[in-house]
């Protein structure tokens, strides 16, 4: 498995962001002026500028919009291969590269329903796919 980055403390307006993947929930901000969802947690909405917003839960569905295998770990801190790297569309709008876990290389494919799934690792938890 992939070693993470914990996410950075400094941080603050993603707090809530990583307290509910830590609670295995998908939070995400969702502007007051034009309801526009938005990823990653930003300080203002990136279509109209709002400073406003709520954390607005997900299903955590999505579907896979395009994803590739790594063949060779180039980083030590990605040791097993094959891995994928995806990009996977939620249900709400935003797009979101992560990993599908649980699939086999050649098991993956666009268009694949998926749903968020939660790795507990060091102390924090990482956003994640598996198949629907
Ligand atoms: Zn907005």
């Amino acid at each position: 498995m992939p070693e993470r980055t914990p996410p950075n403390p400094k941080n603050a307006h993603e707090r809530e962001y990583w307290e509910g993947l830590a609670r295995h929930q998908l939070l995400l901000q969702r502007c007051a002026g034009c309801r526009f969802v938005r990823y990653p947690p930003g300080l203002s909405c990136p279509e109209c500028w709002g400073e406003a917003f709520t954390w607005q839960p997900l299903s955590g569905r999505g579907s896979v919009v395009s994803f590739v295998w790594y063949m060779r770990s180039l980083d030590r801190r990605f040791p097993e291969v094959p891995y994928n790297v995806s990009l996977v569309k939620l249900a709400e709008g935003p797009a979101i590269i992560s990993n599908v876990l649980g699939v086999k290389f050649g098991e993956l494919a666009v268009g694949n329903a998926v749903r968020a799934a939660y790795l507990d690792d060091r102390g924090f938890t990482a956003l994640m796919f598996g198949k629907a």
